[in-house]
């Protein structure tokens, strides 16, 4: 039996916690690290170290930055009555890349999902009413075209309507069950265009 090395198996599990990283390509990147380039390896947990230091939640949008307000809610190019509703930070360089969108976002940080117990006590809609209360007057619900997405896109609607406020969704070009970050840009830019009213 060849010998237990503890160090070895510890980084092995910690990269099997990135997303598709199988025990397989774990191992393989461990020995990679280990034997080809620990200088890259050195450099990454440094990177790594230093952007759990320093990146947080903007504190307007959730959106990821190192200061606290991000890029696009500080910047005064951007319409900020025209609000994008996504999931995630990682929606927001999706959307970013359909050039045709010059509002600013908000990012619920999940989606409702009464199967996994996610309720709307559960995601930051205080957050999302503090920016309707600051003058936003259309918020397009770019949640994924899943079951959980509509879902959602449907509780906003119903939240925000009273509110005065025009809720629009994606229209169709994002396929059905697709995630937004693998959407190519001009899809995405699509179905921003052909946003449509949730009002039946
Ligand atoms: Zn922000």
């Amino acid at each position: 039996m060849s010998e237990r090395v503890p160090a070895l198996d510890a980084l092995t599990d910690a990269l099997q916690r990135l997303p598709g990283v199988g025990p397989k390509s774990a191992r393989r990147m461990v020995y990679h690290l280990l034997e080809r380039d620990r200088e890259g390896a050195r450099a990454l947990a440094g990177t790594l170290d230093n952007a759990l230091e320093r990146i947080r939640h903007c504190r307007r949008c959730n959106n990821l930055t190192e200061n606290e307000l991000c890029a696009i809610c500080a910047s005064e190019q951007r319409d900020q009555s025209f609000l994008c509703v996504v999931e995630t930070p990682s929606d927001i360089p999706a959307v970013e890349q359909a050039a045709s969108f010059n509002g600013t976002y908000y990012v619920l940080m999940g989606r409702l999902s009464p199967l996994d117990g996610i309720g709307p006590e559960d995601l930051p809609f205080d957050g999302l009413d503090q920016r309707i209360a600051e003058g936003v007057t259309e918020v397009v619900v770019a949640t994924n075209a899943t079951v959980e997405g509509e879902a959602t896109a449907h509780y906003i609607q119903d939240r925000l309507q009273p509110k005065g406020v025009r809720v629009t969704r994606l229209a169709h070009g994002v396929p059905l069950g697709g995630e937004l970050e693998f959407v190519d840009g001009s899809t995405l830019d699509q179905a921003l265009q052909r946003r449509y009213s949730l009002e039946e």
